[in-house]
């Protein structure tokens, strides 16, 4: 696959025009869809007049950021006119009135939105197999999962169907499918993209964000993205330089902080690429200290304990009358009731059930006890950024698992995201890079850093890049 940055500079200097690229992305697409199933909605028709639209702005060097590189957007985020599903019966045939802000900003920006990408049903997973739609298939070995639960944007931009995605992150819906695709994703800081026209999962905690197959395209979208929204209420008022940035990393400088528990429980190739990773920052002048993480495997069960009832709150929205799947009944009580039923698959139902009874049994003592873990969290990650400026660990405990292995065991599944959940909890930005290779299996590695030490993250995934080699065994 070409590396963006080449693909961008030939749309720029005219070798390529913006609706040839697309057509480009429109033949793979054709190619590989159907096995992947990447995409719920897609969007060709849109996306050829607006490659059209930009092939003459090009021409008077209109190009703004994107020059027509080629998007997908995760269905939990609305666009003006288009489905938007996220990947549930209860929305099928959900037509949004109004524009997410990010997905604004690319349009703006002449990005060209080839569809609406395949996730986990209202971004509940961690493996892409529980959308109402089917699930998706990992683009680098179709037997195994993609991740989720932005699965269709992991396989789509893996795959060089689209060159550009744009996911959400709760507990690691971008790192896990970046991870598992094998291609790079960040977790902003909460906050620095907008959240507006993004469905919630648990508001508290989801952050929208961008998948590329490099930093450089993970630099190009967070440019564009990211700035204050006065539409979010939790919109920061905070304007960083990602290109500007990216090339800046000076690793006599840096501090990477590294601790054993990391790695508990990580599968052998897991360890391995990681240690690999900090061999290789460690040999170029980067100081490596060890810290101290003791909660951070609290996180885990804390995560479940804010998500369920938030995400339970969130949801019931969803009752068949004002919008959504809707079964006709006798009362008001049956239509609810029924319409829920049908329009909600299992793991949503779970989380609802779940949900509620943790925010009413024992006074909500639990949700307390879960908000006190939190807030160690948060402080456990300040005193370790007071000695490093980045901890690296693995993104997924273990190597991409097979389609159908762990769909049944909820715990199991949930596993995955031990290492994604803290980020989330405390706030902070967190980036998964493609780092080792089992056979055909990719292996993740993750940087966290402090609050809006976002370009420094990505930028050191961009130094990886050029200086360094991936594991492989
Ligand atoms: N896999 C996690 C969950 O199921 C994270 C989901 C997400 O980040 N959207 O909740």
């Amino acid at each position: 696959m070409p590396m963006l940055e080449e693909t961008l500079e030939k749309i720029r200097n005219g070798e390529v025009l913006p609706s040839e690229h697309l057509e480009e992305k429109i033949a793979i697409f054709e190619e590989r869809e159907p096995e992947l199933n990447a995409f719920i909605t897609p969007t060709l028709d849109q996306a050829r007049e607006q490659a059209k639209n930009i092939d003459s702005l090009v021409r008077q060097e209109k190009g703004e950021a994107f020059y027509g590189l080629v998007w997908g957007i995760k269905d939990n985020f609305a666009i003006k006119g288009v489905r938007m599903t996220c990947a549930s019966k209860m929305l099928e045939n959900y037509v949004p009135p109004y524009t997410a802000t990010p997905v604004e900003r690319i349009f703006e920006n002449n990005g060209v939105i080839l569809g609406k990408l395949n996730m986990d049903e209202f971004a509940c997973g961690s493996s892409g197999e529980t959308s109402y739609f089917g699930p998706t298939r990992n683009a680098r070995n179709p037997e195994y999962v993609p991740g989720g639960s932005s699965s269709g944007a992991g396989a789509a931009v893996a795959a060089g169907i689209v060159d550009l995605a744009l996911g959400s992150d709760t507990g690691g819906s971008i790192r896990n499918p970046a991870s598992f695709n094998g291609v790079v994703g960040l977790k902003p800081t909460y906050g620095l993209v907008s959240r507006y026209g993004l469905a919630d999962l648990a508001m508290s905690l989801d952050v929208p964000g961008p998948l590329a197959s490099d930093a450089y395209g993970i630099a190009l979208a967070m440019d564009v993205i990211h700035g204050y929204d006065p539409r979010d209420r939790v919109s920061a008022k905070v304007q960083l330089s990602f290109l500007g940035s990216l090339d800046k990393f000076d690793p006599g400088s840096v501090r990477i902080g590294f601790s054993d528990k990391l790695l508990d429980g990580a599968e052998a190739p897991v360890v391995k690429t990681i240690q690999h990773v900090l061999k290789f920052y460690e040999s170029k002048g980067v100081e490596v200290v060890e810290v101290d993480l003791p909660d951070i495997w609290t996180a885990f069960p804390a995560y479940y304990l804010v998500m369920y009832p938030e995400f339970a709150s969130a949801m019931q929205k969803f009752d068949g009358i004002k919008y959504g799947h809707r079964t006709d009944a006798q009362t008001l009580y049956d239509v609810v009731a029924k319409s829920r039923d049908e329009g909600f698959g299992k793991e949503i139902k779970r989380r609802i059930i779940m949900g509620t009874f943790i925010s009413m049994a024992k006074n909500a003592e639990w949700y307390r006890l879960a908000l006190r873990a939190r807030a160690t969290i948060v402080r456990m990650f300040k005193k370790a950024f007071e000695q490093v400026d980045m901890i690296l660990s693995p993104t997924v405990p273990t190597l991409p698992f097979k389609l159908g292995e762990r769909i049944n065991d909820p715990v199991k599944m949930y596993m995955a995201d031990a290492l994604t959940v803290p980020a989330n909890l405390a706030g902070i930005p967190a980036i998964s890079f493609p780092a080792g290779w089992y056979g055909d299996l990719p292996i993740g590695a993750q940087l966290m850093g402090p609050r809006y030490s976002d370009p420094l993250l990505v930028s050191a995934v961009r130094f990886f890049e050029k200086e360094g080699k991936q594991w492989s065994e």
